[in-house]
């Protein structure tokens, strides 16, 4: 029977058959990131919510519509992470690991949480796993976090995925540019949607991620901050490209990328597939060479990615099989329990796995679920304390020698 009980709008239950494929992937992700030198890192699940007004910015839609506040009993006003590069910051200044030697190099993986209008591959609760470089300016930073998300993309088999880069410039380049793109936005106010227009003076960038015609129009003859990128951040962002073609990773330019975040600066990059539909970006990220100085900290340039873990495995959309049992231990007589459990226990710590009945189930229906769990072997425990082993692929049975029973299994005899 139902529960009336369901799990939040937005939000999902993982069950086992998803939480293999999840597994799969958060290994492959570790792997692959610690292999680079990236150490794992966890935070809060909740943050002080000026955090994320200072860090994230108060001009964001997730600062000004998304976030999930709530004061404690303290009357302290808390929020529920709404994305994971704000809190390492922190926690890299807290701990003062801007005094190790730099970069530092940090990887993550949680729950993320944003009050967004949930469809397919945008929820409320989602998981993102990603990285930080911080502490250092080099191109060649840039260029490694690319990769990492790039061979991750590739050894998980990911389709259709096409990564965009772009660049903002420096803060003063942006500031500058931002003055420019505004003055095109109201020259052209008419043409925009009301959503758009409302936000000339607030977050004029986002005007490129309109999908309303009028909009669009404006936005095709707009001046964009990559033609004309100049000095240092034009040779960053050239010796970034450089370093991608060297590995070569494929990209193009997208002189319209933005980011729904206020802190990047310099490189940005999104990798979208083609298997998703609406929601076609998998992960981004960029560099963000003021956001540790914003939350109080020294100068400290930094670059990162976050990749949404629901939107890889949608578009993997792959099955992991059932792992099965290598052994079930099935008792002919009820009086056999306790030698059972005890044997599962010891077949476990030789390294197997091994069940036994919970139910109290007669032989018959032992032998079902055995067959039921995917057992490879089931050894039945005979009321005379014999035992027999079962093959279950062959149906093969024979005596097995009671005395010797967990290296009759580990030894491969069958
Ligand atoms: P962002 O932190 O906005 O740069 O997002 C990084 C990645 O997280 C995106 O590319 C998505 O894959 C994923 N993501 C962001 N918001 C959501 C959401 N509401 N539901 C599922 N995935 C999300």
């Amino acid at each position: 029977m139902a529960s009336k009980f369901q799990a939040p709008r937005g939000t999902f239950d993982i069950l086992p058959e998803a939480a293999r494929e999840r597994a799969r992937l958060e290994s492959a992700a570790a792997e692959i990131f610690a292999r680079a030198g990236y150490e794992p890192i966890a935070t809060p699940a909740f943050e002080d919510t000026a955090l994320f007004e200072r860090g994230v910015g108060q001009s964001t839609d997730i600062v000004r519509k998304e976030m999930f506040t709530f004061e404690d009993k303290g009357e302290r006003s808390l929020t529920l992470r709404p994305e994971g590069t704000a809190s390492i910051c922190r926690a890299y200044l807290e701990h003062g690991m801007h005094k190790l030697a730099q970069p530092v190099k940090l990887s993550y993986l949680g729950p993320f949480f944003r009050h967004e209008r949930p469809q397919a591959g945008r929820y409320r609760q989602f998981h993102q796993l990603g990285i930080e470089c911080i502490g250092t300016d080099s191109p060649l930073a840039d260029a490694e976090v690319i990769m990492l998300l790039s061979d991750l993309l590739g050894e998980l088999g990911v389709p259709g995925v096409e990564l965009r880069l772009g660049s903002l410039g420096s803060f003063e380049a942006r500031r500058a540019y931002l003055e420019d793109l505004k003055a095109h936005l109201h020259a052209n106010e008419a043409d925009l949607s009301k959503d758009v227009r409302e936000r000339i003076d607030i977050n004029p960038l986002r005007a490129f991620d309109a999908d309303d015609e009028g909009t669009r129009g404006v936005m095709a003859s707009a001046p964009t901050i990559v033609e004309r990128l100049e000095g240092e951040d034009a040779e960053h962002f050239a010796e970034v490209r450089r370093l991608l073609d060297a590995a070569g990773i494929a990209y193009i330019v997208d002189t319209s990328l933005v980011r729904g975040l206020d802190y990047y600066t310099r490189t940005i990059f999104s990798f979208v597939c083609d298997q998703l539909g609406a929601q076609s970006e998998i992960g981004g990220g960029g560099r963000y060479d003021g956001l540790v100085e914003q939350l109080g900290g020294p100068a400290t340039p930094a670059v990162g990615f976050a990749a949404g873990i629901e939107r890889i495995l949608l578009a993997l959309d792959e099955e992991v099989p059932a792992p099965g049992r290598d052994a079930f231990v099935a008792v002919a007589d009820p009086g056999q329990r306790e030698r059972a459990m005890a044997l599962a226990v010891e077949l476990r710590h030789a390294g197997l796995s091994a069940e036994v009945d919970l139910a109290g189930r007669n032989l018959k229906s032992q032998f079902k679920h055995a067959d039921r769990v995917g057992a490879r072997r089931v050894l039945i425990l005979e009321a005379d304390g014999s035992a027999k082993l079962r093959d279950m692929q062959t149906g093969e049975q024979r005596d097995a020698d009671p005395g010797n029973l967990v290296d009759e299994m580990t030894g491969g005899g069958s």
